[in-house]
Protein backbone atom coordinates (compact mmCIF):
# COMPACT_ATOMS: atom_id res chain seq x y z
CA UNK A 1 0.00 0.00 0.00
CA UNK A 2 0.93 3.79 0.10
CA UNK A 3 1.85 4.67 3.29
CA UNK A 4 1.79 8.88 3.01
CA UNK A 5 3.38 10.59 5.45
CA UNK A 6 1.66 13.92 6.11
CA UNK A 7 -0.34 13.90 3.45
CA UNK A 8 -2.06 17.32 2.10
CA UNK A 9 -5.54 16.44 1.68
CA UNK A 10 -7.72 15.31 4.78
CA UNK A 11 -9.72 12.94 3.06
CA UNK A 12 -6.79 10.96 2.08
CA UNK A 13 -5.47 10.83 5.89
CA UNK A 14 -9.27 9.78 6.81
CA UNK A 15 -8.88 7.15 4.40
CA UNK A 16 -5.60 5.98 5.89
CA UNK A 17 -6.85 5.81 9.06
CA UNK A 18 -9.75 3.67 8.54
CA UNK A 19 -7.46 1.39 7.04
CA UNK A 20 -4.98 1.76 10.06
CA UNK A 21 -8.25 1.36 12.98
CA UNK A 22 -7.79 -2.98 12.58
CA UNK A 23 -4.36 -2.56 13.85
CA UNK A 24 -3.27 -0.57 16.63
CA UNK A 25 -0.46 0.86 14.74
CA UNK A 26 -0.78 4.37 13.81
CA UNK A 27 0.03 4.41 10.23
CA UNK A 28 0.73 8.83 10.15
CA UNK A 29 3.50 9.89 11.13
CA UNK A 30 5.68 13.07 10.69
CA UNK A 31 8.55 12.50 8.61
CA UNK A 32 10.56 13.23 5.77
CA UNK A 33 13.25 12.27 3.88
CA UNK A 34 16.15 12.95 6.50
CA UNK A 35 16.36 14.84 9.89
CA UNK A 36 18.36 17.53 8.30
CA UNK A 37 15.63 18.04 5.80
CA UNK A 38 12.40 17.63 7.95
CA UNK A 39 14.17 20.64 9.79
CA UNK A 40 14.14 22.66 6.58
CA UNK A 41 11.17 21.99 5.18
CA UNK A 42 8.21 19.26 5.72
CA UNK A 43 7.44 17.37 2.34
CA UNK A 44 4.84 15.00 2.44
CA UNK A 45 6.86 12.21 1.70
CA UNK A 46 4.96 8.73 -0.17
CA UNK A 47 6.39 5.74 0.77
CA UNK A 48 5.44 2.18 -1.67
CA UNK A 49 7.18 -0.40 -2.82
CA UNK A 50 5.86 -0.95 -6.21
CA UNK A 51 6.36 2.58 -6.96
CA UNK A 52 9.93 2.97 -5.16
CA UNK A 53 11.03 0.21 -7.82
CA UNK A 54 9.69 1.41 -10.67
CA UNK A 55 11.52 4.75 -10.30
CA UNK A 56 14.36 3.36 -9.36
CA UNK A 57 14.55 1.08 -12.17
CA UNK A 58 13.79 4.51 -14.57
CA UNK A 59 16.38 5.96 -12.97
CA UNK A 60 19.09 2.92 -12.45
CA UNK A 61 20.56 2.87 -16.08
CA UNK A 62 20.54 6.97 -16.33
CA UNK A 63 22.38 7.22 -13.13
CA UNK A 64 24.54 4.01 -14.56
CA UNK A 65 25.46 6.55 -17.47
CA UNK A 66 26.18 9.52 -15.55
CA UNK A 67 28.51 7.98 -13.18
CA UNK A 68 26.65 8.67 -10.63
CA UNK A 69 25.86 4.80 -9.29
CA UNK A 70 28.32 4.98 -6.75
CA UNK A 71 27.42 8.57 -5.40
CA UNK A 72 24.39 7.11 -4.01
CA UNK A 73 21.62 8.85 -5.22
CA UNK A 74 17.93 8.85 -3.29
CA UNK A 75 15.06 8.94 -5.42
CA UNK A 76 12.05 10.18 -2.86
CA UNK A 77 8.46 10.24 -3.52
CA UNK A 78 6.61 13.15 -2.61
CA UNK A 79 2.58 13.10 -2.73
CA UNK A 80 1.75 16.12 -4.78
CA UNK A 81 -0.65 16.19 -7.22
CA UNK A 82 1.82 18.63 -9.37
CA UNK A 83 4.04 18.37 -11.99
CA UNK A 84 7.35 18.35 -10.28
CA UNK A 85 11.41 16.59 -9.68
CA UNK A 86 13.85 18.50 -8.51
CA UNK A 87 17.27 17.79 -7.07
CA UNK A 88 18.43 18.56 -3.23
CA UNK A 89 22.06 17.30 -2.38
CA UNK A 90 22.20 13.40 -3.57
CA UNK A 91 18.12 13.02 -3.55
CA UNK A 92 15.69 12.75 -6.27
CA UNK A 93 12.50 14.10 -5.52
CA UNK A 94 10.09 12.93 -8.19
CA UNK A 95 6.27 14.07 -7.11
CA UNK A 96 3.46 11.33 -7.72
CA UNK A 97 1.47 13.17 -10.07
CA UNK A 98 3.92 13.97 -12.30
CA UNK A 99 3.96 10.17 -12.72
CA UNK A 100 -0.10 10.14 -12.90
CA UNK A 101 0.42 13.05 -15.74
CA UNK A 102 2.92 11.10 -17.41
CA UNK A 103 1.39 8.74 -20.06
CA UNK A 104 4.71 6.58 -20.76
CA UNK A 105 7.64 5.77 -18.92
CA UNK A 106 9.67 7.43 -21.43
CA UNK A 107 7.89 11.01 -19.83
CA UNK A 108 9.50 10.12 -16.45
CA UNK A 109 12.51 9.05 -17.49
CA UNK A 110 13.44 11.95 -19.70
CA UNK A 111 12.78 14.13 -16.61
CA UNK A 112 15.45 11.99 -14.29
CA UNK A 113 17.68 12.06 -17.01
CA UNK A 114 17.16 15.84 -17.02
CA UNK A 115 17.91 15.82 -13.35
CA UNK A 116 20.94 13.36 -13.18
CA UNK A 117 22.28 15.80 -15.34
CA UNK A 118 21.83 18.86 -12.75
CA UNK A 119 23.95 16.36 -10.45
CA UNK A 120 26.64 15.65 -12.67
CA UNK A 121 27.44 18.98 -13.30
CA UNK A 122 26.96 20.06 -10.02
CA UNK A 123 24.26 22.88 -10.63
CA UNK A 124 22.98 23.27 -7.45
CA UNK A 125 26.19 23.86 -5.82
CA UNK A 126 27.04 26.36 -8.21
CA UNK A 127 23.57 27.82 -8.43
CA UNK A 128 23.54 28.03 -4.61
CA UNK A 129 27.02 29.93 -5.06
CA UNK A 130 25.67 32.30 -7.43
CA UNK A 131 22.57 32.65 -5.25
CA UNK A 132 24.45 33.73 -2.49
CA UNK A 133 26.49 36.34 -5.03
CA UNK A 134 23.02 37.66 -6.37
CA UNK A 135 21.55 38.14 -3.04
CA UNK A 136 25.10 40.12 -1.94
CA UNK A 137 24.43 41.90 -5.06
CA UNK A 138 20.87 43.06 -4.70
CA UNK A 139 21.86 43.76 -0.63
CA UNK A 140 24.45 45.92 -2.03
CA UNK A 141 22.27 47.54 -4.35
CA UNK A 142 19.81 47.98 -1.50
CA UNK A 143 21.69 49.56 0.46
CA UNK A 144 23.19 52.12 -2.29
CA UNK A 145 19.71 52.56 -3.33
CA UNK A 146 18.05 53.09 0.29
CA UNK A 147 21.12 55.51 0.91
CA UNK A 148 20.64 57.62 -1.66
CA UNK A 149 16.95 57.50 -0.84
CA UNK A 150 17.40 59.00 2.65
CA UNK A 151 20.13 61.52 1.41
CA UNK A 152 17.71 63.06 -0.57
CA UNK A 153 14.82 63.35 1.43
CA UNK A 154 16.75 64.71 3.75
CA UNK A 155 18.27 67.13 1.36
CA UNK A 156 14.95 68.00 -0.06
CA UNK A 157 15.66 67.23 -3.31
CA UNK A 158 12.86 64.84 -4.88
CA UNK A 159 15.36 64.08 -8.06
CA UNK A 160 18.39 62.92 -5.91
CA UNK A 161 15.46 60.84 -3.49
CA UNK A 162 13.87 59.32 -7.17
CA UNK A 163 17.69 58.51 -8.22
CA UNK A 164 17.65 56.57 -4.92
CA UNK A 165 15.03 54.23 -5.68
CA UNK A 166 16.54 54.01 -9.29
CA UNK A 167 19.78 52.74 -8.41
CA UNK A 168 17.71 50.07 -5.85
CA UNK A 169 15.61 48.69 -8.49
CA UNK A 170 18.31 48.40 -10.70
CA UNK A 171 20.85 46.75 -8.43
CA UNK A 172 18.33 43.91 -7.87
CA UNK A 173 17.27 43.93 -11.47
CA UNK A 174 20.97 42.92 -12.62
CA UNK A 175 21.14 40.15 -9.73
CA UNK A 176 18.20 38.70 -11.63
CA UNK A 177 19.77 38.92 -14.90
CA UNK A 178 22.84 37.28 -13.41
CA UNK A 179 20.72 34.20 -11.91
CA UNK A 180 18.27 33.87 -15.00
CA UNK A 181 21.31 34.06 -17.40
CA UNK A 182 22.77 31.56 -15.04
CA UNK A 183 20.30 29.10 -15.41
CA UNK A 184 19.34 29.10 -18.38
CA UNK A 185 23.18 27.63 -19.06
CA UNK A 186 22.49 25.15 -16.57
CA UNK A 187 19.15 24.08 -18.15
CA UNK A 188 20.73 24.10 -21.83
CA UNK A 189 23.96 22.01 -20.24
CA UNK A 190 21.28 19.44 -18.38
CA UNK A 191 19.35 19.00 -21.47
CA UNK A 192 22.85 17.70 -23.47
CA UNK A 193 23.45 15.43 -20.62
CA UNK A 194 20.03 14.37 -20.89
CA UNK A 195 20.31 13.73 -24.31
CA UNK A 196 23.65 11.66 -23.89
CA UNK A 197 22.29 9.31 -21.05
CA UNK A 198 19.19 8.82 -22.72
CA UNK A 199 21.55 7.82 -26.22
CA UNK A 200 23.88 5.48 -24.06
CA UNK A 201 20.94 3.83 -22.70
CA UNK A 202 19.78 3.28 -26.09
CA UNK A 203 16.06 4.82 -25.06
CA UNK A 204 14.00 7.89 -27.01
CA UNK A 205 14.38 11.19 -25.93
CA UNK A 206 10.66 11.34 -27.44
CA UNK A 207 9.04 11.65 -23.67
CA UNK A 208 11.08 14.00 -22.42
CA UNK A 209 10.26 16.40 -24.91
CA UNK A 210 6.88 15.20 -24.92
CA UNK A 211 7.05 16.74 -20.98
CA UNK A 212 9.13 19.61 -21.84
CA UNK A 213 6.45 20.83 -24.61
CA UNK A 214 3.29 20.50 -21.96
CA UNK A 215 5.13 23.17 -19.86
CA UNK A 216 5.81 24.93 -23.19
CA UNK A 217 2.63 25.69 -24.22
CA UNK A 218 0.37 28.64 -24.01
CA UNK A 219 -2.50 26.42 -22.55
CA UNK A 220 -0.14 25.24 -19.47
CA UNK A 221 0.47 28.29 -18.49
CA UNK A 222 -3.32 30.05 -18.53
CA UNK A 223 -4.51 27.30 -17.23
CA UNK A 224 -5.80 26.84 -13.54
CA UNK A 225 -3.20 25.13 -11.84
CA UNK A 226 0.76 25.96 -12.84
CA UNK A 227 2.72 22.93 -11.70
CA UNK A 228 6.28 23.85 -9.66
CA UNK A 229 8.03 22.58 -12.42
CA UNK A 230 7.13 25.08 -14.95
CA UNK A 231 8.65 27.51 -12.52
CA UNK A 232 11.73 26.53 -12.15
CA UNK A 233 11.95 24.87 -15.76
CA UNK A 234 11.59 27.86 -18.01
CA UNK A 235 11.15 26.51 -21.34
CA UNK A 236 11.79 29.16 -24.50
CA UNK A 237 10.45 28.34 -27.52
CA UNK A 238 14.33 27.74 -28.98
CA UNK A 239 15.34 25.54 -26.18
CA UNK A 240 12.27 23.08 -27.46
CA UNK A 241 13.01 23.39 -30.54
CA UNK A 242 16.45 22.47 -30.19
CA UNK A 243 15.82 19.96 -28.05
CA UNK A 244 13.83 18.77 -30.82
CA UNK A 245 15.80 18.42 -33.68
CA UNK A 246 18.97 16.80 -31.39
CA UNK A 247 16.21 14.28 -30.33
CA UNK A 248 15.20 13.08 -33.86
CA UNK A 249 18.58 12.48 -34.77
CA UNK A 250 19.12 9.76 -32.33
CA UNK A 251 18.41 6.31 -33.95
CA UNK A 252 16.18 5.37 -30.88
CA UNK A 253 13.55 8.64 -31.08
CA UNK A 254 11.25 6.01 -32.39
CA UNK A 255 11.93 3.33 -29.91
CA UNK A 256 8.74 2.61 -27.28
CA UNK A 257 9.11 1.50 -23.99
CA UNK A 258 9.01 -2.13 -23.12
CA UNK A 259 5.87 -3.13 -22.81
CA UNK A 260 6.22 -4.69 -19.39
CA UNK A 261 7.43 -1.40 -18.43
CA UNK A 262 4.60 0.63 -19.37
CA UNK A 263 2.29 -1.67 -17.95
CA UNK A 264 4.14 -1.10 -14.27
CA UNK A 265 4.19 2.47 -15.77
CA UNK A 266 0.38 1.96 -15.27
CA UNK A 267 -0.10 -0.21 -12.81
CA UNK A 268 1.48 2.07 -10.34
CA UNK A 269 -0.67 5.11 -11.78
CA UNK A 270 -3.70 3.63 -11.24
CA UNK A 271 -2.54 2.89 -7.54
CA UNK A 272 -1.32 6.15 -7.03
CA UNK A 273 -4.62 7.59 -8.55
CA UNK A 274 -6.82 5.49 -6.80
CA UNK A 275 -5.20 6.48 -3.36
CA UNK A 276 -4.76 10.43 -3.78
CA UNK A 277 -8.15 11.13 -5.78
CA UNK A 278 -10.09 7.92 -5.71
CA UNK A 279 -12.82 5.94 -8.38
CA UNK A 280 -13.66 9.12 -10.56
CA UNK A 281 -9.87 9.76 -11.32
CA UNK A 282 -9.26 6.30 -12.42
CA UNK A 283 -12.10 5.97 -14.59
CA UNK A 284 -11.26 9.38 -16.62
CA UNK A 285 -7.49 7.96 -16.39
CA UNK A 286 -8.19 4.57 -17.97
CA UNK A 287 -11.18 5.48 -20.07
CA UNK A 288 -9.49 3.93 -23.30
CA UNK A 289 -8.74 0.65 -21.46
CA UNK A 290 -11.79 0.36 -18.97
CA UNK A 291 -11.07 -3.57 -18.25
CA UNK A 292 -7.36 -3.29 -18.83
CA UNK A 293 -5.49 -4.49 -16.06
CA UNK A 294 -4.07 -1.73 -14.26
CA UNK A 295 -8.13 -0.19 -14.73
CA UNK A 296 -9.10 -3.63 -12.56
CA UNK A 297 -6.22 -3.02 -10.46
CA UNK A 298 -7.43 0.45 -9.76
CA UNK A 299 -11.08 -0.57 -9.01
CA UNK A 300 -9.63 -3.56 -6.63
CA UNK A 301 -7.79 -0.66 -5.21
CA UNK A 302 -10.80 1.56 -4.75
CA UNK A 303 -12.84 -1.17 -3.57
CA UNK A 304 -10.17 -2.11 -0.32
CA UNK A 305 -10.06 2.25 0.27
CA UNK A 306 -13.65 2.50 0.27
CA UNK A 307 -15.59 -0.65 0.13
CA UNK A 308 -16.10 -3.83 1.84
CA UNK A 309 -12.92 -5.96 2.80
CA UNK A 310 -14.56 -8.78 1.34
CA UNK A 311 -15.36 -7.38 -2.11
CA UNK A 312 -11.67 -5.71 -2.28
CA UNK A 313 -10.33 -9.45 -1.25
CA UNK A 314 -12.51 -10.84 -4.03
CA UNK A 315 -11.12 -8.38 -6.37
CA UNK A 316 -7.36 -8.98 -5.50
CA UNK A 317 -7.84 -12.47 -5.45
CA UNK A 318 -9.08 -12.59 -9.26
CA UNK A 319 -5.82 -10.25 -10.23
CA UNK A 320 -3.65 -13.14 -8.55
CA UNK A 321 -5.09 -15.94 -10.63
CA UNK A 322 -4.03 -13.87 -13.35
CA UNK A 323 -1.20 -12.77 -12.62
CA UNK A 324 0.42 -15.09 -9.67
CA UNK A 325 4.18 -13.90 -9.28
CA UNK A 326 3.16 -10.07 -9.57
CA UNK A 327 4.33 -9.09 -5.71
CA UNK A 328 2.39 -6.05 -5.33
CA UNK A 329 -0.93 -8.02 -5.95
CA UNK A 330 -0.18 -10.25 -3.15
CA UNK A 331 0.70 -7.20 -0.90
CA UNK A 332 -2.43 -5.47 -1.83
CA UNK A 333 -4.04 -8.72 -0.49
CA UNK A 334 -2.18 -8.42 2.55
CA UNK A 335 -3.57 -4.89 3.12
CA UNK A 336 -7.37 -6.12 2.17
CA UNK A 337 -6.44 -9.19 5.17
CA UNK A 338 -5.27 -6.22 7.45
CA UNK A 339 -8.34 -4.17 6.85
CA UNK A 340 -10.74 -7.79 7.01
CA UNK A 341 -8.67 -8.27 10.78
CA UNK A 342 -7.13 -11.68 9.32
CA UNK A 343 -3.47 -10.13 10.53
CA UNK A 344 -2.44 -14.00 10.13
CA UNK A 345 -3.05 -14.56 6.82
CA UNK A 346 -2.46 -11.11 5.65
CA UNK A 347 1.39 -12.19 7.19
CA UNK A 348 1.42 -14.79 4.82
CA UNK A 349 0.28 -12.75 2.34
CA UNK A 350 3.21 -10.35 3.09
CA UNK A 351 5.77 -13.24 2.96
CA UNK A 352 4.57 -14.17 -0.92
CA UNK A 353 4.72 -10.46 -1.77
CA UNK A 354 8.23 -10.22 -0.05
CA UNK A 355 9.41 -13.72 -1.67
CA UNK A 356 8.24 -12.21 -5.04
CA UNK A 357 9.60 -8.73 -5.22
CA UNK A 358 12.73 -8.52 -7.08
CA UNK A 359 13.68 -4.97 -5.07
CA UNK A 360 13.66 -7.06 -1.90
CA UNK A 361 11.50 -4.18 -0.37
CA UNK A 362 11.67 -2.98 3.59
CA UNK A 363 8.38 -1.47 2.94
CA UNK A 364 6.72 -4.85 2.78
CA UNK A 365 8.96 -6.46 5.01
CA UNK A 366 7.40 -3.61 7.65
CA UNK A 367 4.04 -4.40 6.43
CA UNK A 368 4.79 -7.93 7.46
CA UNK A 369 5.75 -6.91 11.01
CA UNK A 370 2.85 -4.82 11.74
CA UNK A 371 0.65 -7.53 10.64
CA UNK A 372 2.15 -9.78 12.93
CA UNK A 373 1.94 -7.62 15.63
CA UNK A 374 -1.78 -7.52 15.06
CA UNK A 375 -1.58 -11.02 15.72
CA UNK A 376 -1.01 -9.85 19.66
CA UNK A 377 0.67 -13.01 20.99
CA UNK A 378 4.18 -12.34 22.23
CA UNK A 379 5.73 -15.00 19.47
CA UNK A 380 3.98 -13.02 16.74
CA UNK A 381 5.28 -10.02 18.45
CA UNK A 382 8.97 -11.65 18.34
CA UNK A 383 8.87 -12.51 14.95
CA UNK A 384 7.84 -8.70 14.06
CA UNK A 385 10.81 -7.56 15.68
CA UNK A 386 12.89 -9.59 13.88
CA UNK A 387 10.89 -8.13 10.57
CA UNK A 388 11.17 -5.16 11.47
CA UNK A 389 14.85 -4.66 12.71
CA UNK A 390 15.79 -6.74 9.20
CA UNK A 391 14.44 -4.31 7.18
CA UNK A 392 15.46 -0.80 9.33
CA UNK A 393 19.19 -2.75 8.24
CA UNK A 394 18.34 -1.57 4.75
CA UNK A 395 15.93 1.40 5.22
CA UNK A 396 18.06 3.01 8.19
CA UNK A 397 15.55 6.55 8.38
CA UNK A 398 12.38 4.57 8.60
CA UNK A 399 10.43 6.74 11.07
CA UNK A 400 7.47 4.31 11.03
CA UNK A 401 9.61 1.44 11.06
CA UNK A 402 10.39 2.23 14.15
CA UNK A 403 7.30 3.08 15.94
CA UNK A 404 5.98 -0.25 14.78
CA UNK A 405 9.26 -1.75 16.28
CA UNK A 406 8.59 0.22 19.67
CA UNK A 407 5.28 -1.01 20.15
CA UNK A 408 6.48 -4.84 19.31
CA UNK A 409 8.90 -3.94 22.40
CA UNK A 410 6.33 -2.82 24.44
CA UNK A 411 4.36 -5.75 23.89
CA UNK A 412 7.30 -7.84 24.56
CA UNK A 413 7.84 -5.76 28.28
CA UNK A 414 10.94 -4.30 26.57
CA UNK A 415 10.71 -0.84 27.99
CA UNK A 416 14.30 0.21 27.20
CA UNK A 417 14.49 -0.96 23.82
CA UNK A 418 10.95 0.11 23.38
CA UNK A 419 11.82 3.57 24.65
CA UNK A 420 15.71 3.75 22.73
CA UNK A 421 12.92 3.07 19.07
CA UNK A 422 10.32 5.51 19.79
CA UNK A 423 13.61 7.71 20.77
CA UNK A 424 14.61 6.94 16.66
CA UNK A 425 11.41 7.41 15.31
CA UNK A 426 11.35 10.90 16.94
CA UNK A 427 14.81 11.44 15.58
CA UNK A 428 14.06 10.46 11.95
CA UNK A 429 10.61 12.75 12.31
CA UNK A 430 12.75 16.11 13.03
CA UNK A 431 11.39 15.95 16.48
CA UNK A 432 14.86 16.13 18.12
CA UNK A 433 13.45 16.76 21.85
CA UNK A 434 11.56 14.12 21.81
CA UNK A 435 14.48 12.29 20.60
CA UNK A 436 16.46 13.44 23.21
CA UNK A 437 14.20 13.24 25.92
CA UNK A 438 13.10 9.26 24.90
CA UNK A 439 16.86 8.62 24.68
CA UNK A 440 17.97 9.55 28.33
CA UNK A 441 15.17 7.40 29.22
CA UNK A 442 16.45 4.23 27.80
CA UNK A 443 19.55 5.19 28.58
CA UNK A 444 19.11 4.73 32.35
CA UNK A 445 18.06 0.95 32.12
CA UNK A 446 20.84 0.03 29.34
CA UNK A 447 24.33 -1.22 30.61
CA UNK A 448 26.81 1.73 30.51
CA UNK A 449 28.99 1.03 27.15
CA UNK A 450 26.52 -1.68 25.61
CA UNK A 451 25.21 -0.70 21.83
CA UNK A 452 21.92 0.33 23.12
CA UNK A 453 23.45 2.44 25.38
CA UNK A 454 26.45 3.89 22.84
CA UNK A 455 23.16 4.17 20.40
CA UNK A 456 20.91 6.55 22.91
CA UNK A 457 23.83 8.39 23.33
CA UNK A 458 24.64 9.23 19.96
CA UNK A 459 20.87 10.35 19.89
CA UNK A 460 21.10 12.96 22.62
CA UNK A 461 24.59 14.34 21.21
CA UNK A 462 23.23 14.85 17.66
CA UNK A 463 19.59 15.58 18.78
CA UNK A 464 21.06 18.79 20.91
CA UNK A 465 22.67 20.63 18.93
CA UNK A 466 19.30 20.71 16.29
CA UNK A 467 17.25 21.39 18.75
CA UNK A 468 19.03 24.74 19.77
CA UNK A 469 18.12 26.06 16.22
ZN1 LIG B 1 16.46 21.73 -15.02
Amino acid sequence: MIHSILPRSRSFRGVLRRIAAPLAAVQLVVAAASPALAQQQRLPIVRDAEIEALVRDYARPILGVAGLQKAGVDIILVNDRSFNAFVVGRRMFINTGALVTADTPGEIIGVIAHEAGHIAGRHQEKLRQQLERAQTMALVATLLGVGAAVGGALSGNSGLAQGGTGIAAGGSEVARRTLLGYQRAEEIAADRSALTYLERTEQSAAGMLKTFQRFQSALALSGARVDPYQISHPMPRERIANLETLAQQSRYFDRRDPAALQLRHDLARAKIAAYMEGPAATTRLFRNDPLGLPARYADAINTHLRGSPANALAKFDALIREHPRNPYFHEMRGEALVRANRPAEAAKAYGQALALDPSKSAIIQIQRGQALLAVGDKDSARQAVKDIRGALDRDRENAMAYRHLAQAYGMLGEIAEAELATAEASYYSGAFQDASIFAMRAQQKFKPGSPSWVRAQDIINTSKPRAKK
